[in-house]
């Protein structure tokens, strides 16, 4: 809990509470205007879509991993033998290897999601590429041959961060569906945004760090056998079409 923005700090995802995609076009356009054409690299697609077309959708957790919220999330998703990505808070990875391993272990997807969680829509290539290798490596600490292939801005602040990610082997990893659970709304609200927000090749935005998010784990256990019931199968995002 040492970390200098707080860990408890909810997280700036949720401004503005509007869908993602906003999130994303903004990364693009801090572009160094003293690139010239030929050095300026067309950034890389942001996934905020499934891989399967139809009535799939991905869950993806963000800021973990979390001794309160993660163990808890994890038996939610074996029981109902369901499949997320989680997008790892270095720091945090840091600290409970141990989870990060069990994540792995249990067949979910790993994202890169900074060291810090800080805002890198400023920030140079090289900046950002130092803090997305810091935080592989200590993902790596915990799984040596972990897959590690999204990487999800903090705060969707993108700034030049996808082409970096993209550099590294790593996809931009948006979201198209947010249901501000930072805010803890209370469960049945969860359930609700997520049971009316989920539409085909949905990608949820959800929190398994960062502040206590009982209520998003709740919500997910409620809503997965919803979502089944509907014939939605869970995937995982990928960058085009179905
Ligand atoms: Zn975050």
């Amino acid at each position: 809990m040492a970390h200098p923005q707080g860990h408890d700090r909810p997280p700036r995802e949720r401004l503005p509470a509007v869908p993602c995609t906003t999130a994303p076009a903004d990364g693009h356009a801090h572009r160094s205007p003293d690139l010239s054409p030929s050095q300026d690299p067309v950034a890389p697609d942001i996934v905020d879509s499934t891989a399967r077309g139809g009535r799939s959708v991905a869950l993806t957790f963000d800021d973990g991993p979390d001794p309160r919220n993660t163990p808890r999330l994890l038996d939610v998703l074996r029981e109902n033998r369901v499949r997320a990505v989680f997008c790892l808070w270095g720091d945090h990875a840091r600290r409970h290897p141990e989870l990060v391993e069990r994540i792995a272990v249990e067949g979910h997807t790993l994202g890169n999601h900074g060291m810090y969680h800080d805002d890198m829509s400023t920030w140079s290539p090289e900046r950002i590429r130092e803090d997305l290798l810091e935080t592989d490596a200590v993902i790596r600490e915990a799984v040596p041959h972990a897959r590690v292939p999204y990487f999800r801005a903090p705060y969707g602040a993108w700034g030049r961060s996808p082409e970096v990610a993209a550099e590294l082997g790593m996809r931009p990893l948006g979201w198209s569906l947010v249901v501000q659970d930072w805010d803890s709304p209370g469960t049945d609200t969860l359930v609700r945004r997520l049971e009316e927000g989920v539409t085909s090749r949905s990608v949820v935005l959800l929190h398994d760090g960062g502040g206590d998010r009982a209520q998003t784990v709740d919500a997910v256990a409620r809503v997965i056998p919803v979502l089944k019931a509907e014939g939605r199968r869970f995937t995982l995002p990928a960058a085009h079409g179905p």
